[in-house]
């Protein structure tokens, strides 16, 4: 069976980046991907896509036809899109037989995917019949000061308890921005604190709190720097995402066969 990444992260973090990316590292391994597109509203990918959700989705006409905002409008693609999922998993079903991997881009703005009934439904109907796994993309850049940090993790936090799916942390735009400060956050509890002393304000307090919870958090993924952009690290991702399906198979997999 081929594997299921599912790009998420904030708006900007580089998901669609990183799928051009990896399509690139997946060629030279010898086999192509299959790429699907859940943005509606994106602009052409920089990518070939086999499925995009444009394709059968109108979103500027969802959006004008019932007078709905950007995201309403996003949000009701998705719901349309989900109706006829059973279709695209025929067809990944298919196709996939000849993939390692199966490439899924995500609307920009994460939280509608993520808290979306669509969002849900189709993120479990591929972890039902795919390996899949969780890439949540950070922008490093973007994540510098602890307080920004510990909001972008807390929402990685979520999407691992909310999807129990395995979850990989790529930490993007290393070309940019060395990872080594970010990646002592994360793995040593004592630097993160003493970061937010440099701090004051309510806001610290609750990051200080919350950074109780996030250690165990940590513990539980694989992180890896990257580069998007110039594909550093995307060996190291792929690694990561080798143990990842490895956690699908003995964890995730076990619990759905016994709640079935
Ligand atoms: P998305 O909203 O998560 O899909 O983000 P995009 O992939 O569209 O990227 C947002 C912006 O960040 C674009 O201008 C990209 O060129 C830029 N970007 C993405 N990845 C990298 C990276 O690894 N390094 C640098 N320097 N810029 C990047
Ligand atoms: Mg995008």
């Amino acid at each position: 069976l081929p594997t299921v990444l599912i790009m998420m992260g904030m708006a900007g973090s580089g998901k669609t980046t990183l799928t051009s990316a990896l399509i690139s590292h997946i060629y030279t391994t010898g086999t192509a991907p299959y790429v699907v597109n859940l943005d509606p509203a994106c602009n052409d990918p920089p990518y070939g896509v086999n499925i995009d959700i444009r394709d059968t989705i109108n979103y500027k006409q969802i959006m004008h036809g019932n007078k709905l905002g950007p995201n309403g409008a996003i949000v009701t693609s998705l719901n349309l899109f989900s109706t006829k999922f059973d279709t695209v998993l025929e067809i990944l079903k298919n196709r996939g037989k000849h993939c390692k991997y199966i490439l899924i881009d995500t609307p920009g703005q994460i939280e509608v995917f993520m808290w979306s009934a669509s969002g849900s439904i189709i993120t479990e109907i591929l972890a039902a019949n795919f390996p899949t796994i969780m890439v949540y993309v950070t922008d490093l850049v973007g994540t510098q000061s602890p307080i920004a940090f510990m909001s972008n993790m807390t929402y990685a936090c979520s999407v691992l308890y909310k999807t129990k799916l395995p979850l990989v942390l790529a930490l993007n735009k290393c070309d940019v921005q060395n990872a080594d400060k970010i990646k002592s956050w994360i793995t040593d509890f004592n630097s993160f604190h003493l970061e937010l002393n440099n701090y004051k304000g309510q806001s610290v307090n609750l990051a200080s709190s919350l950074s109780l919870v996030l250690d165990d958090f940590y513990s539980n993924i694989q992180h890896v720097a990257i580069s998007a952009l110039t594909s550093i690290g995307m060996s190291d991702l792929f690694k990561a995402v080798g143990k990842a399906v490895e956690e699908y198979k003995t964890v995730y997999r076990v619990n759905y066969e016994k709640l079935r």
